[in-house]
């Protein structure tokens, strides 16, 4: 078949969290839209939450449906992570850890074998979430290109990556708290002991996910692709240190075209609206509250962050997941608090982020730093007060507070009080502050846009990765 161009076939296994799906599913379409054919795999744990909670009935159970009608080519499957589908993964956090790391790869090989075996167009290349340890067994088994797909900040892979020169200087795995800063990692000038990543902090490294760490940031360098959900004017110096060792491309904002409503469900839970209440607020008015997918805040803080509300007298769209306290812990607003509230704010337990954020009511946003809340809030040129509770929220809040100022800390003396809530809440939204904050936010603004743009350097990228598949997979095929 020499000199055949042969359609690339990608098979995507997003990590099972709501944060990893989401790029995940953008990047398939994004791929599709070039000419890949995409096999999605949900595990049946993710599957369920979409088609029993989110999914409109009659998509009839395939979350790509509506996809495939506009012409792209995503199939989609479900594979096992190991623990029963009905199994609370959020309350037993330590047991679907130890699922993933040691259950999980016996039932994705034996999923992509069945798919290698059957499928046309041949597949070609297995994309895969870089915090899993399997990926390059599975690529070399199947003679696959290996793509490890990042959804975090460079950095926070770039930190990773050098794991063992933290070992090795003592500021990772050592009984001894280190205060000193941090100087030795390629690509990154300086970063204090307290902004690395929680698992970097840890005292006691042999949790599980700390196994998790250790195999996947080894397993990612025989990885024959990075892809990354960051962009290249904002991370250059560690892009271009990971660059050194690996091919890696910076193809972030990875976002639905367009920054609307994505083709593809991507909530693992129903959306409240919140439109309606948002439409009757003034411009820029509105904080927006919301801890992710998956981490948890202590009671105590969600009392002090209630009342802070209620004290700036700000309007407020707050999301309370169910699990937010823990999925055994139901009641963990203040006594009174709805009634307190009256039409100041609302609360839901899960709403369109994307929706939400976009709105011209919407002029700040209190959050855990997640990954790709901070992306979409500077899309919006929304600015950012931080709450890091754990994984790279810390490393992400030093980003936005530090280096790009589009943000300010909640919390600067460690615990959350009221006082300082309502305090930080009122120098978001108004104030001189605030305006510093917002001429920096709409310049990040800018860059995220350009990056997206024809010839900006996220799609540049993303076309050269296409580039280097197509080269890829004919070299391999012309050996035939
Ligand atoms: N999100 C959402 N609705 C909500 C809260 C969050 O759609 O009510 C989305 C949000 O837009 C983002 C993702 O969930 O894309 C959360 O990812 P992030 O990296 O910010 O945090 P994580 O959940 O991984 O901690």
């Amino acid at each position: 078949m020499a000199g055949d161009q042969q359609k690339l076939h990608a098979i995507m296994v997003p990590y099972p969290l709501q944060g990893h799906v989401i790029p995940a599913v953008h990047l398939a379409v994004k791929l599709a839209a070039k000419g890949f054919a995409v096999t999605f795999v949900n595990t049946h744990s993710v599957h369920h939450y979409y088609i029993s909670k989110s999914l409109p009935s009659n998509a009839g159970g395939d979350i790509f449906a509506g996809a495939r009608e506009s012409g792209l080519d995503i199939r989609y499957a479900t594979v096992s992570d190991g623990l029963p589908v009905g199994f609370d993964r959020s309350l037993n956090h330590g047991q679907f850890m130890e699922s993933l790391l040691h259950v999980f790869s016996a039932h994705v090989d034996e999923l992509v074998g069945g798919i290698v075996r059957k499928s046309e167009p041949p597949v070609t290349c297995l994309i895969a979430d870089t915090f899993y340890v399997w990926p390059s067994m599975i690529a070399e088994k199947y003679g696959l290109v290996n793509v490890s797909f990042w959804t975090e900040p460079a950095l926070v892979l770039n930190l990773y990556y050098h794991l063992h020169l933290l070992r090795e200087n003592g500021h990772f795995g050592c009984s001894d708290k280190r205060e000193d800063t941090i100087d030795y990692i390629p690509g990154v000038p300086s970063i204090k002991p307290t902004d690395l990543m929680s698992y970097l902090q840890a005292v006691d490294v042999s949790t599980v996910e700390h196994r998790i760490i250790n195999r996947a940031f080894d397993d990612v360098k025989r990885a024959d692709i990075i892809l990354c959900n960051t962009v290249r004017e904002l991370e250059l110096e560690s892009i271009s240190a990971l660059h050194q060792n690996q091919p890696m491309y910076a193809i972030g904002p990875i976002f639905p075209n367009g920054f609307t409503k994505s083709l593809v469900a991507t909530s693992l839970w129903p959306e409240s609206n919140c439109a309606h209440w948002l439409d009757a607020r003034p411009n820029g008015s509105v904080l927006y509250v919301s801890f992710g997918s998956y981490a948890h805040v202590t009671k105590t803080d969600i009392v002090e962050i209630a009342h802070g509300l209620l004290l700036s007298g700000v309007g407020f769209v707050w999301v309370l997941r169910p699990d937010i306290v823990s999925s055994d812990e139901a009641d963990v607003l203040p006594v009174g608090f709805q009634e307190h509230v009256k039409d100041q704010g609302m609360m839901v337990p899960w709403c369109n982020q994307i929706d939400v954020i976009s709105h011209q009511a919407v002029g700040g946003f209190l959050t855990h730093c997640g990954w790709n809340s901070i992306l979409e809030s500077m899309w919006c040129a929304v600015p950012l007060l931080c709450f890091p509770l754990l994984t790279d929220q810390f490393t992400n809040r030093k980003l936005v507070v530090d280096d790009w100022k589009v943000g300010l800390n909640l919390c600067d003396q460690g615990a959350v009080t009221r006082e300082e809530v309502a305090d930080k809440i009122s120098c978001l939204m108004n104030g001189t502050t605030s305006e510093e904050l917002r001429r920096e936010t709409e310049k990040m603004k800018s860059i995220l846009e350009d990056a997206l743009a024809v010839d900006g350097s996220s799609q540049t990228n993303f076309n050269q990765f296409v580039k280097k598949m197509n080269k890829k997979i004919n070299l391999l095929s012309n050996h035939v």
